[in-house]
C-alpha cells in the first residue's frame, strides 16, 4: 500500500463517542453532541455562535445566502482553490469573478483586486456595478489555502472601503489564528466557514461550519439550514435546506477537537521537515505561510521554480514508484470545464504555478519511518535532476 497524501487520525476518542450515539439513540440532526461542537467550533473562532452543516460546500453556500447574495450578484474568488469554492457561489444563484492570486500567498492578490474594482466596476448602493456583466459585485471570498493565515487587516479595509462582504473559506484552516493571535472570525470579516471533510485537519466524516460575529446573521443561517421551521409543527415560512450535520458526525468532531492542538503542532512539524528538504535542492521552496498569526499546514511539501516543467510528472511517477501517494494538485477554477467562459483576470501567476507544486504526505499519525521513505525518494529524485 502507497503511503496516503492525507487519511483522517482516528485514535482518540473517536469510538467512545460513537458508541454514545448509538446507546442514546442520537443518530440524527439532534443532539448534545451537535450543540457541544457548535460552542467548540465558535470559542475557536471567536465568535458567540457557529453553525454545524453537512459539508464545507454548503457552508459556504449558506453564508452567501445567510447575506443575501444571489441572483444578479457577483462574488471574487481565487483561482487557486478547490472547486468547491466556485461551486458554492454557483448554487447561491451569483457568479464567480476569477481572479489570479500573489505570487507570494497563493491567495487573493489585493493590489490586482484593487485595480481589478477600480477599473472594471463602479459604486452601487449594494456593492460595486460591474459595467461589462450588469451584476453587482457583493462579496470576497478568499482561500486560507493549505491553511495558510491572511493578512485580515489589508483584507477588510478594502472590502469596507469598497462596500463589500467577506466570506472566509478557511476550509482547511480551523485552529489558525490571525496576525496578533486574533481568532479569525473575529477580525471584522463577515463570515468564516470550515470543511470538515476526511482529509482535512480534523475531520467529522463528510461536514463543515460557519462562524460568524453577528449573531443574527448565525440565526438566520440556522433558520436556512434546518428546513425553515417555524416552532415545534410543520409551520415553514421560506424555502429552505436540510443542510444540518448529525449527531454522529459532530461525534466524531469533538473527538478529533480534543487532539487539535497535537494535530496542528505534527502539521507544523511535518512543514518544517518538508521545508528542510527543500531547501538542500536549488529549485526547490515550501509553500507560502504568513510570517504572522498561526499557519494551519493541512499540507505540506514544495514546488519547483526551475525550467524544465517535464521534471513534475517525471517526479510524480518516481514517487508513485517509490510507494508515495504524490498527484497533481487542484487544477485552477479558470481551467475547469464548467467555468471557462466565467470573467476572469488575466491568469500569469496561477497558469505557471499549479502544476510545480508537491503535496507530500501530511498524515497526522505518519511514522517516522514512512517520514524518511518519502525524504529518501525526494533527494534521490532531485539530487540527480537540478
Ligand atoms: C475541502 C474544501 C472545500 C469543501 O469542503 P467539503 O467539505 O468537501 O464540501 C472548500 N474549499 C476548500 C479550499 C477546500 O479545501
Amino acid at each position: 500500500m502507497k503511503i496516503p497524501l492525507a487519511v483522517p487520525n482516528l485514535l482518540g476518542r473517536e469510538a467512545e463517542f460513537l458508541q454514545e450515539c448509538i446507546t442514546s439513540t442520537f443518530v440524527s440532526t439532534v443532539g448534545p453532541f451537535v450543540d457541544q461542537f457548535e460552542s467548540e467550533i465558535a470559542a475557536l473562532s471567536g465568535t458567540q455562535k457557529a453553525v454545524v452543516l453537512c459539508t464545507g460546500t454548503t457552508a459556504l453556500q449558506m453564508a452567501l445566502e445567510g447575506l443575501g447574495i444571489g441572483n444578479g450578484d457577483l462574488v471574487v474568488i481565487p483561482t487557486m482553490t478547490f472547486i468547491a469554492t466556485a461551486n458554492a457561489v454557483s448554487h447561491s444563484g451569483a457568479k464567480v469573478w476569477i481572479m489570479d492570486v500573489s505570487p507570494e500567498t497563493w491567495t487573493l492578490d489585493l493590489d490586482l483586486l484593487r485595480s481589478q474594482i477600480l477599473t472594471e466596476t463602479d459604486p452601487h448602493p449594494r456593492g460595486r456595478f460591474h459595467r461589462a456583466s450588469g451584476k453587482i459585485l457583493r462579496a470576497l471570498m478568499p482561500v486560507m489555502i493549505m491553511g495558510a493565515v491572511l493578512d485580515f487587516d489589508a483584507l477588510v479595509n478594502l472590502a469596507r472601503e469598497f462596500g463589500l462582504k467577506v466570506v472566509v473559506d478557511a476550509a482547511a484552516a480551523i485552529g489558525t489564528r490571525a496576525a496578533g493571535d486574533q481568532p479569525i472570525a473575529a477580525t471584522g470579516v463577515d463570515a468564516v466557514c470550515y470543511s470538515f471533510n476526511g482529509n482535512k485537519t480534523i475531520t467529522t466524516g463528510g461536514g463543515g461550519a460557519i462562524a460568524a460575529a453577528d449573531t443574527a446573521l448565525m440565526s438566520h443561517i440556522r433558520h436556512l439550514i434546518s428546513t425553515g421551521r417555524v416552532g415545534a409543527n410543520y409551520d415553514h415560512d421560506v424555502v429552505a435546506y436540510n443542510f444540518r450535520m448529525t449527531n454522529v458526525q459532530a461525534a466524531l468532531g469533538l473527538a478529533q477537537l480534543e487532539r487539535l492542538e497535537r494535530f496542528l503542532t505534527r502539521k507544523a512539524e511535518l512543514r518544517n521537515h518538508y521545508a528542510a528538504l527543500a531547501l538542500r535542492h536549488a529549485h526547490l521552496h515550501p509553500f507560502p505561510q504568513a510570517p504572522y498569526g498561526r499557519n494551519g499546514h493541512w499540507f505540506s511539501g514544495f514546488w519547483y521554480s526551475g525550467a524544465d516543467l517535464s521534471l513534475c510528472d517525471d517526479f510524480r511517477s518516481h514517487m508513485n514508484a517509490a510507494g508515495i501517494d504524490l498527484r497533481p494538485f487542484w487544477k485552477p477554477i479558470h481551467l475547469q470545464t464548467p467555468y471557462l467562459s466565467s470573467l476572469a483576470t488575466p491568469m500569469p501567476v496561477a497558469d505557471s504555478l499549479w502544476q510545480r507544486l508537491f503535496p507530500l504526505p501530511c498524515s497526522t499519525h505518519i511514522t517516522e519511518a514512512e517520514l524518511a521513505q518519502v525524504t529518501e525518494a525526494a533527494d534521490a529524485f532531485w539530487a540527480v535532476h537540478r
